[in-house]
């Protein structure tokens, strides 16, 4: 692997001019074992992210010549790195890559998520393999063919369970495939917003564009070889759970209308949060003669050039269209209800350089301590941050010290993004706390608010007219075309799917429209087999990547499933009491967030005010809690017994 490294130095040397210096110098470390020069770079990196770092030019020279001298050593040597590093030093490095202390605790969980050690981490293993027969007269069913759903197929896979996807689009991607909008991107970084198991070296961008996205998704597909076992075009409308058979019958919808049932003996959702769009029933919708259409359905039928367009909405979907369509329209209104907070990272627009692409490739370790970067960057770092202290005096517009200087660095960066126009200021800056709706990236959304051909209205909408949008005010707007981004009916999950329990009462029935909860976000009392991805409390809000939580999830669903594989049991049903003991620990964790902030509406609470979309927890707690499946925690039924009623 160091002879790849090695065999065109010119090639070498002019890659790690254009690398960042964090990681570089973490491998140096890592296969050298001098902590003196990451000593002497340390005091130079303020932060994960990589333009946090000031380190002097001589000094990165230094580290890129050392790093050459020692991947030229293991070349010519033949020497193989330390297989493991002793936590003592790996939190050594860590620390100085990140500019910050990284405490023990998040050793185990980085080493996973970077594959460090090699291998695959959070693969699931027979403890002891069941029977063929046993394995083929199990079945499993997984609905949605999107990031979640395909990595449930592949770690079943990986088991020999047998599986079905069933998908009602014509292809893979779910939320990557549906939301084509323009400038449509992941603002996750995505070294980190990808499989860990499946990183990819060749992203173009750090924070990747749809296409590219949906390609990356359908290669991991063609790779694991999952296409033959996905239904296209067939909808769940339905499913039951059969005490007696102890399986999930589960009622189909075909692209052609036709109804068929199907049976499994587990049946894992994993439909997501962001996959039904929410229009709202604005009184005159339906009159409107122009097109009229959500972002993820976009319409490329319409072409905007030359169209006076409106747009609904200021949160994430938004924030990338406006900006990505406003110098084509003849004039863009934004109609903005309330406004978001958006921070601006200046990696967001960049590609990928020539010379990391390289080194991603050719350096060994480079991709992982980089992954770790982003991971740290991105995630828990600005949870604590997020909580309320009680003695904030001003807890309408922030909840503490902390999150009262994120608010004035922000309010700073608008402003000079505005150019100080005070009055556009006043209506662009949310008033309650930063972090209260998801904080989004600023897409260069505060210069086109300054395009002459942008016009930002603020307050609420009464109704739309044939051809204009007329404000409570009795202002109007005449538009040609309305652009609906008004986000996703997240609260209602599972809709409108029916799915009916062991008691015979249905999912709606315990949830209502909008209160849904589970143990773990993942199971739910009456429901035996069901496993849900992306289920309640497990959106992300501070920071992190989705991706991460999907493995959790589908690392501790594995487990369960090996479980009743290996014990020989038929029913897995979560138990109530830790089904209401955890949902009082997250409502409780909740209380105290920046989520619940009683001036902010959000996707991410109900009507009530309880937040039930997203998690409390920091990435690491909520990887504990998934680690390791604990059955004391359910009831299980042996095939057989009878299922027994609680
Ligand atoms: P969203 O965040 O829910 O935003 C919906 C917007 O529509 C809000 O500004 C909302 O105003 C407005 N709205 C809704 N009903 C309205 C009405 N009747 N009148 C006026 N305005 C109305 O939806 P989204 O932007 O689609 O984003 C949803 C989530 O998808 C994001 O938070 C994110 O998790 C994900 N997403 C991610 C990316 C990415 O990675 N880049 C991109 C897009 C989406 P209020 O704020 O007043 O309710």
């Amino acid at each position: 692997m160091f002879e790849a490294a090695v065999k065109d130095e010119a090639a070498l040397r002019a890659a790690l001019a254009e690398a960042d210096i964090a990681p570089t110098v973490m491998v140096l470390a890592q296969l050298s074992g001098d902590m003196a020069i990451l000593d002497e770079v340390a005091p130079h990196i303020q932060g994960a992210w990589s333009f946090m770092e000031s380190v002097p030019e001589p000094l990165k020279q230094k580290v890129r010549d050392r790093l050459v001298e020692v991947l030229k050593e293991y070349a010519a040597t033949g020497r193989k790195p330390a297989a493991e590093l002793p936590t003592a030093t790996l939190q050594r490095i860590m620390t100085a890559g990140a500019g910050q202390h990284v405490p023990d605790e998040y050793i185990p969980v980085l080493l996973e998520e970077t594959r460090l050690n090699g291998g695959d981490p959070r693969a699931v293993h027979w403890h002891h393999r069941p029977a063929a027969a046993t394995l083929d007269a199990f079945k499993v069913v997984i609905i949605g063919a999107g990031f979640s759903g395909l990595c449930s197929a592949i770690r079943l896979q990986d088991l020999g369970i047998p599986y079905q996807i069933i998908e009602k689009n014509p292809d893979v991607g779910g939320t990557w495939l549906e939301n084509a909008y323009p400038g449509c991107a992941v603002d996750t970084p995505n070294h980190f917003y990808s499989y860990s198991f499946n990183p990819n070296e060749a992203w173009t961008r750090h924070f990747s564009r749809r296409d590219e996205l949906l390609a990356y998704i359908r290669s991991s597909v063609d790779k694991y070889g999952l296409r033959q076992h996905i239904r296209f075009g067939t909808e769940v409308t339905a499913a039951a759970y059969d005490e007696a058979g102890g399986a999930w019958s589960i009622k189909l919808r075909g692209a052609d209308g036709k109804a068929e049932t199907i049976q499994a003996s587990a049946l894992i959702s994993a439909v997501g949060q962001l996959n039904r769009p929410s229009i709202p029933n604005i009184p005159g919708k339906d009159r409107f003669k122009g097109k009229l259409f959500h972002t993820a359905q976009w319409d490329n039928s319409v072409d905007l050039a030359g169209k006076r367009v409106a747009m609904i909405g200021t949160g994430a979907s938004a924030m990338q269209t406006g900006p990505s369509i406003a110098p084509d329209v003849a004039h863009l209104t934004v109609f903005q209800r309330t406004p978001h907070w958006a921070v601006s990272n200046p990696n967001y627009h960049k590609e990928v350089s020539p010379g990391t692409l390289w080194v991603i490739k050719h350096i060994p370790y480079y991709a992982q301590w980089m992954r770790f970067l982003l991971f740290w960057a991105g995630s828990d770092g600005f949870h604590n941050t997020l909580q309320v202290d009680p003695n904030w005096p001003h807890q309408d517009r922030s909840l503490n010290e902390k999150n009262q200087a994120m608010r004035d660095m922000i309010v700073d960066y608008v402003r000079k993004e505005l150019d100080g126009d005070e009055e556009l200021l006043a209506k662009v800056i949310p008033p309650y706390p930063p972090y209260g709706k998801r904080m989004l990236r600023d897409n260069y959304w505060y210069r086109m608010l300054k395009r002459p051909n942008v016009s930002l209205v603020t307050g609420d909408i009464a109704e739309i007219t044939e051809d204009a949008i007329v404000m409570q005010d009795g202002t109007r707007h005449e538009v040609d075309v309305i652009i609906m981004a008004t986000g996703f009916q997240a609260s209602k999950m599972l809709a409108p799917m029916e799915l009916r329990g062991r008691t015979g009462r249905t999912i709606r029935d315990i949830w209502g429209d909008d209160d849904p909860r589970a143990y773990l976000g993942i199971t739910v009392p009456e429901f035996p087999n069901l496993f849900l991805i992306y289920g309640p409390n497990t959106n992300l809000a501070h920071g992190g990547s989705i991706i991460f939580h999907t493995e959790c999830q589908v690392r501790y669903i594995m487990q369960a499933l090996r479980f009743m594989l290996e014990h020989d049991e038929r029913a897995l049903e979560v138990k109530r009491e830790a089904h209401d003991e955890y949902n009082r620990l997250v409502d409780q964790t909740h209380r105290g967030m920046v989520w619940a902030h009683p001036g902010v509406m959000s996707w991410y609470k109900n009507k009530h005010n309880r937040v039930t979309v997203t998690s409390p927890w920091r990435l690491l707690d909520y990887w504990r809690l998934t680690r390791d499946f604990d059955a004391s925690k359910y009831l299980t039924h042996g095939a057989e017994q009878a299922v027994a009623a609680e």
